[in-house]
C-alpha cells in the first residue's frame, strides 16, 4: 500500500449479510473499495469469527457482472435502459396481463437473500399487496416450511421457532444439519462450531444423526447413520421411550401445555424396534438417547435441512418441539428458547390469540394448501402450464433463482420460457433471469445499511447490531426500488414517487405502535414520534422506531438508557443484551393460550407415517443434498476465489456402491430419478451410508443465455433436475428435496 492511499484507508464495521450467522467484519476502505476484510475482534457476538465467504465479501461487491443499470428484453436480447423506461415496460407488460385474465394470472417468487436485507424485510409486503395474487411462492418451500408448520400449530406463531441454547446446554442432538458447511440455519450462532468444541469442552455431550459423515459428525461423542427422511420416526421413537419408561416431563411448560395425553396415545405405535427397520438406528441406541436426554441437566434438540426437506418434514419438525418439551427442556435455559430480539412486539395477553391454520386457499391445479400466504413452489409449473381460469401468466421474482433452487427445473425452466410477462428483481442475468422481459438490478451487498430483522430472532444471545452503507448507492436504493414496483402494480403509474409508499409504511408503523395495547409509546401523538425519526433512510427509520418500541428501547424518551438507532450506531461492535430467557406462556398465541402439543392435523398425518415403517424397508438407491462453506445455495458461485480448485459439484458415492455399479472415481455416472436425468463426475467416499448417494444443490450454470462469467466457467450440474415436483410434505408443502429415490449408473 502507498503512503498515500495508506493514509487514506479507514476501517467500518459492518455485519455480514450472507449468511444467518451475522458475524462482524471490520472492512478496510480505500476509495470506493473494500481492500481487506476481517473479523471483527470486539464484535460481541462473533468474536473475530468468519468464514471463507464473509472473507470473500469484497469480491462479490466488485463482481463485474452485477448489473449496474436495468435491462429491457429486446427481441433475443437485453437492451441498457434508463430507470424510468424500465418501469414504464414492467407497466406496459404486466398489468395488461392482469387485466385481462385477473390478479392471481401475476404470481410471484421470493428467493432467499429477502431475508438477508432490509428493503426486503419491509417492502415485499407493500408489493404484494399490490400484487394482489394468492399464487405466492418462496424458497421457503424448499427450506424450513415444515418448521413453521410446526410452530403455528404448537404455539399459534409460525415464526416462533425455538432455537437450542448452545452456549449453556449440557446436551445436543442435532439432526439433519451440517453446521459446520452451513454455519447454522434456523440458529443464529456465529462460530457454530466453536460454540459445539465449547460444549463438549465443558463435559457436554453431543449427538448427530446423519446419513453422512461431515465436520459436525466427527465433533460428535455419537453419530447415528440414519435413512433419509426417517427422521420423524425415529424421534418418535424416543418420544416412546421417554413414556414408556416414566422419563416424560413437561418440567415448567406443564401448567400450560395441553395434549401431552393425546401425544403419549400417538406414539405408542412407534417403539424402537418398530422403527428400527426404516431408520437403520438399531433401538438400543435409541434407548440410549432417549434415556440420556431425559437425565441431562439440560438438553436441547435441534433439527435442520435433513428433516424439513423430506415427506414427513412437519411431522420431524413437530417431534423436534415434543422432545425439547417432554425431556422438560422447552422453554428453560440450557433447553430450546424463543429469543427476545431488539425489534421484538409485545407478547400480548395469552388467549387472545388468533392461532394457526392453513388451507384458507388452494392451488387451482392439484388443490395444495396455502400455508403463511404461500403455495408449494413445487407447483408453480403446473400452475404456468396448465390452462384455465387463474393460469398464471406472468411473474414477479425478488432475489431469486428457481430454475436452479426449486423442483423438476427443466420443467419450469421451459414453463418460464412461455410467460406473457416476467420481471425481476435481481442483480445478475442468470438461469432464471434469462426468461425476464425486464430485470431491475438492487445495490450491491456494502451499499445498502444492515440490522438483521430475521436473524435476530433465531440467535442463540439476544444481539443487536447495526451497519450504515459503506458506499452510496449509484442508482435507486432497493427500499426505492421495490416500493416504485409497488406502485406500478397498484396502477400508480411507472413514474409515481416512492416517498408514497415511504410514508404509508413509517406512518403505518407509528400508528400501529401508539395504538398498540402494551406499547412503551402507547396513546403518544405520531406526529411527535415522527417528528423523531430524523430524516434516515426510509428502512432506517423504520428499523429505529421497531428499536425504540422493543423490549429494550428508549421508548420515544420515555426509557433514556434504552436502545435507538442512534444508540447502535455508536456501537459498532453491537450490543449484548443477554442469554436467552423463558418467554412462555404470554408469548403463546394459541386462542387456548396454551401449548398445543397435540394438534389433529399433525396427529392425522402419523397415519401415512405408520403405513411408511410398515413397509419393508426400500432398498433402492436414495439421493441427499449437500453444502459446502464456499457457497450458498445458487447465489456465491460467480466469486471466483470461492469456486476456484477441484470440482464440488461431484455425485458422491460410497466405495461399495461403486463397487456394484461399476464406477471409479473421476468417472461420469448418469443418474436418474422419476423426472429426469443428469450426468455427474463420480466421488467416492466413504462417509455415506451404503445406498445413500449425495449431490450439492445451486449449480447448473451451463444453460444459454446467462451473463455470470465464473460462474459459466463452473457450472457444475443442476440437481433439481432430478428433484420431483409431485413429492411434497403435504402439510407444509415443502419440496422433497433429500431422499429421492435414484437410479445411477455407469457412463
Ligand atoms: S459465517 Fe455467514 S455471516 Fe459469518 S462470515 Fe461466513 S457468510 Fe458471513
Amino acid at each position: 500500500m502507498s503512503e498515500t492511499a495508506a493514509s487514506e484507508a479507514r476501517q467500518v464495521h459492518h455485519t455480514c449479510p450472507l449468511c444467518e450467522a451475522t458475524c462482524g467484519l471490520t472492512l478496510t476502505v480505500e476509495g470506493d473499495r473494500v481492500t481487506r476484510v476481517r473479523g471483527d475482534d470486539e464484535d460481541v457476538f462473533s468474536r473475530g469469527y468468519l468464514c471463507p465467504k464473509g472473507a470473500r465479501l469484497a469480491d462479490l461487491q466488485d463482481d463485474a457482472d452485477w448489473l449496474e443499470a436495468p435491462l429491457v428484453r429486446r427481441g433475443n436480447d437485453f437492451e441498457r435502459v434508463s430507470w424510468d423506461e424500465a418501469f414504464q415496460a414492467v407497466a406496459d407488460g404486466l398489468l395488461p396481463v392482469r387485466e385481462k385474465y385477473g390478479s392471481n394470472a401475476v404470481a410471484a417468487y421470493l428467493g432467499n437473500p429477502n431475508v438477508h436485507n432490509l428493503a426486503g424485510a419491509f417492502y415485499v409486503r407493500p408489493l404484494l399487496k399490490a400484487l394482489g395474487s394468492q399464487n405466492l411462492f418462496s424458497a421457503s418451500t424448499v427450506d424450513q416450511m415444515p418448521k413453521h408448520v410446526s410452530s403455528g400449530y404448537l404455539f399459534g406463531r409460525p415464526d416462533a421457532i425455538p432455537v437450542p441454547d448452545l452456549d449453556r446446554t449440557d446436551y445436543l442432538l442435532l439432526l439433519g444439519a451440517n453446521p459446520a458447511a452451513s454455519n447454522g440455519s434456523l440458529c443464529t450462532a456465529p462460530d457454530f462450531m466453536g460454540r459445539l468444541r465449547a460444549l463438549r469442552e465443558r463435559g457436554g455431550k453431543l449427538v448427530v444423526v446423519d446419513p453422512r459423515r461431515t465436520q459436525t459428525t466427527d465433533l460428535a461423542d455419537l453419530h447415528c447413520f440414519i435413512r433419509p427422511g426417517t427422521d420423524a420416526a425415529w424421534l418418535l421413537s424416543i418420544l416412546h421411550v421417554l413414556f414408556a419408561e416414566g422419563l416424560a416431563d413437561l418440567g415448567a411448560v406443564a401448567d400450560f401445555a395441553a395434549g401431552a395425553d393425546e401425544v403419549q396415545r400417538a406414539v405408542e405405535g412407534f417403539s424402537p424396534e418398530r422403527t428400527a427397520a426404516a431408520t437403520g438406528i438399531q433401538p438400543e441406541t435409541t434407548r440410549q438417547v432417549a434415556r440420556e436426554l431425559a437425565a441431562a441437566k439440560t438438553a436441547a434438540v435441534y433439527g435442520r435441512i435433513g428433516t424439513h426437506t423430506v415427506e414427513f418434514g412437519s411431522l420431524a419438525a413437530w417431534a423436534v418441539d415434543l422432545v425439547n418439551a417432554f425431556t422438560g427442556n422447552l422453554d428453560r435455559p440450557g433447553g430450546a428458547l424463543f429469543p427476545r430480539p431488539a425489534h421484538a412486539r409485545p407478547d400480548g395477553e395469552p388467549g387472545t390469540g388468533s392461532g394457526f391454520r392453513i388451507g384458507r386457499w388452494r392451488s387451482r391445479v392439484r388443490g395444495y394448501p396455502e400455508v403463511r400466504g404461500e403455495l408449494p413452489v413445487a407447483t408453480l409449473a403446473d400452475e404456468i402450464e396448465t390452462p384455465g381460469e387463474g393460469q398464471v401468466r406472468a411473474l414477479v421474482t425478488v432475489a431469486g433463482n428457481p430454475v436452479l433452487s426449486t423442483p423438476h427445473s427443466t420443467r419450469l425452466d421451459a414453463a418460464l420460457a412461455g410467460l406473457d410477462f416476467m420481471v425481476c428483481v435481481d442483480p445478475y442475468l442468470n438461469e432464471t433471469t434469462r426468461h425476464a422481459d425486464v430485470i431491475l438490478p438492487p445495490p450491491r451487498a456494502l451499499e445498502r445499511s444492515h440490522y438483521d430483522l430475521a436473524f435476530y430472532g433465531l440467535s442463540v444471545r439476544n444481539v443487536a447490531n447495526y451497519s450504515p452503507a459503506v458506499f452510496p448507492a449509484p442508482g435507486p436504493s432497493e427500499a426505492d426500488l421495490l416500493a416504485r414496483l409497488a406502485l406500478v402494480l397498484g396502477g400508480q403509474g411507472a413514474d409515481a414517487d416512492p416517498s408514497i409508499v415511504h410514508e404509508m409504511m413509517i406512518g403505518g408503523m407509528i400508528q400501529s405502535s401508539v395504538g398498540a395495547k402494551g406499547s412503551v409509546v402507547a396513546g403518544r401523538d405520531p406526529a411527535e414520534i415522527r417528528a423523531a425519526l430524523g430524516d434516515r433512510e426510509p428502512t432506517d427509520q423504520l428499523v429505529d422506531i421497531l428499536l425504540r418500541t422493543g423490549p429494550y428501547g428508549d421508548g420515544f424518551g420515555a426509557n433514556p438508557d434504552g436502545l435507538s438507532l442512534d444508540k447502535l450506531e455508536a456501537n459498532p461492535h453491537g450490543i449484548d443484551l443477554g442469554p436467552l430467557q423463558p418467554r412462555l406462556p404470554g408469548f403463546l398465541a394459541t386462542p387456548s393460550g396454551r401449548i398445543e402439543l397435540a394438534p389433529p392435523p399433525l396427529l392425522e398425518d402419523l397415519a401415512r407415517l405408520e403405513s411408511r415403517i410398515a413397509d419393508a424397508p426400500d432398498a433402492g438407491r436414495v439421493l441427499i443434498g449437500r453444502r459446502h462453506v464456499r457457497s450458498n445455495n445458487s447465489w456465491l458461485h460467480n466469486v471466483s476465489a470461492l469456486v476456484r480448485g477441484r470440482d464440488r459439484c461431484t455425485l458422491q458415492v460410497h466405495p461399495e456402491d461403486a463397487q456394484e455399479l461399476g464406477l471409479a472415481d473421476g468417472a461420469k455416472a448418469r443418474v436418474s430419478s422419476r423426472v429426469g436425468s443428469l450426468v455427474a463426475p463420480v466421488e467416492l467416499c466413504d462417509d455415506l451410508l451404503p445406498g445413500v448417494v449425495s449431490l450439492p444443490h445451486g449449480w447448473g450454470h451451463d444453460v444459454p443465455g446467462t451473463a455470470t462469467q465464473v460462474a459459466r466457467r463452473h457450472p457444475g450440474v443442476n440437481s433439481n433436475v432430478l428433484t420431483d415436483g409431485e413429492a411434497l410434505d403435504p402439510l407444509s408443502g415443502n419440496a422433497v428435496l433429500n431422499g429421492i429415490p435414484v437410479q445411477v449408473e455407469a457412463l
